[in-house]
C-alpha cells in the first residue's frame, strides 16, 4: 500500500510550519469513517520545502495512514493558481474516493476549484459525516437557519466535502503510529502566479469550538463590553459574541457563535443581553449548561437555558464576579 491508494483524502490546511485544528479534526472523524469502510485514510499536506518539516509525522501521530506531501518553493502560501493545479495533479493520480476540506476561507477556495476540474459533487459545509449502506459518503449539512440538517450525498469521484470547524474531535498523538511517505514536487513555474502576496497579517486566534467556557455576550451589553470581558478573564474562559457585535466591529469574526459562525463544544455558556435567535442557538446545541441573563422572560433564549436569570446584566454581572472572587473561585 502507497499514499495513494487510500480511498480517503483530507487536505491538512497548514501555514508557517503548524497545521490548523479542523484539520486535526476532519483527519479524526476520517479515520473512524476508514474503520467502516475497511480502508485507509491518506493526508495531503501542501507547502515549501522546510514550512512542511515534522509535518507528516505529526499527520499520521493524528490519523494519517499516509501522506501526500506536495512540496515546491512556489506553494509558499495558499495561492488558488498553484494549490489547485499541485493537488489536482495527485488526486487524479490516487483517484481516491472521498476527499474532505477544512470549511476556511482557503479550503472553500481550494474544493470549490477542484470540484470543478474533477467534474466532482461538492458538500459544503458540513457538519456531521457518515458512510451508508453502498460505502458512499453522506454529509450533513444545516439549512434553514440549522432548524433542519439536510443530509446530502455527493455525485461524483472524489465525493467532496467542505467541513465546518469544531464539529468533529481530533484525535490524540500517537507517535507509535507509522505510515507511508510520498513526496511529489510539481513542475510550477513563477508565470504560473497571478498573485503576489506583500504582506500576512494573522488576525486573532480564538479557538471557540475548543474552549471549557464561555461569555457569550450580546447586543444587551450596547457595545461596552468591559463587564464581558472581566467575566471572561475572571472565570478564565473565552469571550464569544453574536454576530451585529461582529458586523459593528466590536470583535473580530473569531469570536462569533452561531449558523455562520462557530458552534461550541462548551461545559458552560453563560449568555447575557442575547436574545436568542436560531441562528445564534444553533451554536449551542452541544453545551452541556447553558446561563442566560436577559432582562426580557419573553426571549427565546431562556428556552435554550438551563439556568435562567431575569435581569438587567449591568446589575447582575458585577455581584456574580464579586461573588465568585468572595469564594475564592477567582481572585481578586
Ligand atoms: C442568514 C443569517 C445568518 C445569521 N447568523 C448569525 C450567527 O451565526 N450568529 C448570530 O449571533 N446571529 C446571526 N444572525 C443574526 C441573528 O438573526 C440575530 O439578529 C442576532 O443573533 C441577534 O443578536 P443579539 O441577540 O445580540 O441582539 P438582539 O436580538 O438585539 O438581542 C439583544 C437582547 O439583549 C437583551 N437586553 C438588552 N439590554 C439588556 C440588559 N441591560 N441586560 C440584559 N439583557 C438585555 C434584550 O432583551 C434582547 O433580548 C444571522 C442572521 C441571518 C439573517
Amino acid at each position: 500500500m502507497t499514499a495513494y491508494d487510500n480511498d480517503i483524502w483530507v487536505y491538512l490546511e497548514s501555514a508557517d510550519g503548524a497545521v490548523s485544528n479542523v484539520s486535526y479534526e476532519i483527519l479524526g472523524k476520517a479515520r473512524e469513517l476508514a474503520g467502516e469502510l475497511d480502508t485507509g485514510v491518506t493526508a495531503v499536506l501542501v507547502g515549501a520545502g522546510d514550512d512542511l518539516d515534522g509535518l507528516a509525522e505529526a499527520a499520521i501521530a493524528r490519523g494519517a495512514d499516509g501522506v501526500v506531501q506536495i512540496e515546491h518553493d512556489l506553494l509558499d502560501v495558499y495561492r488558488p493558481e498553484t494549490y489547485v493545479d499541485a493537488v489536482e495533479e495527485a488526486l487524479r493520480e490516487g483517484d481516491p474516493a472521498m476527499f474532505l476540506s477544512p470549511a476556511t476561507n482557503d479550503g472553500i477556495g481550494l474544493a470549490g476549484r477542484l470540484a470543478v476540474r474533477l467534474h466532482a459533487g461538492l458538500n459544503a459545509d458540513v457538519v456531521r459525516l457518515e458512510v451508508d449502506d453502498d460505502g458512499s459518503l453522506v454529509g450533513g449539512v444545516p439549512a434553514f437557519a440549522g432548524g433542519i440538517l439536510a443530509m446530502v450525498k455527493a455525485k461524483g469521484r472524489p465525493q467532496m466535502s467542505t467541513v465546518r470547524p469544531g464539529v468533529f474531535t481530533a484525535l490524540e498523538p500517537d507517535d507509535s503510529r507509522e505510515g507511508d511517505l510520498a513526496v511529489r514536487e510539481p513542475d510550477l513555474s513563477a508565470d504560473d502566479i497571478l498573485t503576489e502576496v506583500l504582506d500576512r497579517e494573522v488576525g486573532e486566534t480564538v479557538d471557540l469550538p475548543g474552549a471549557d467556557v464561555v461569555v457569550c455576550a450580546g447586543r444587551g451589553f450596547d457595545g461596552d463590553l468591559e463587564l464581558a470581558r472581566e467575566l471572561t478573564e475572571a472565570l478564565d474562559a473565552t469571550l464569544g459574541v453574536t454576530r451585529p457585535l461582529c458586523d459593528e466591529g466590536l470583535v473580530s469574526r473569531e469570536r462569533q457563535i452561531g449558523s455562520t459562525g462557530y458552534s461550541l463544544q462548551a461545559d458552560v455558556a453563560i449568555c447575557a443581553g442575547i436574545s436568542g435567535s436560531v441562528y445564534f442557538t444553533s451554536g449551542l446545541d452541544d453545551v452541556d449548561t447553558v446561563i442566560a441573563v436577559n432582562t426580557d422572560p419573553e426571549e427565546p433564549i431562556f428556552d435554550h437555558a438551563d439556568y435562567c436569570i431575569e435581569g438587567d446584566l449591568f446589575e447582575v454581572l458585577p455581584p456574580l464576579i464579586e461573588q465568585l472572587e468572595a469564594e475564592g473561585v477567582i481572585s481578586a
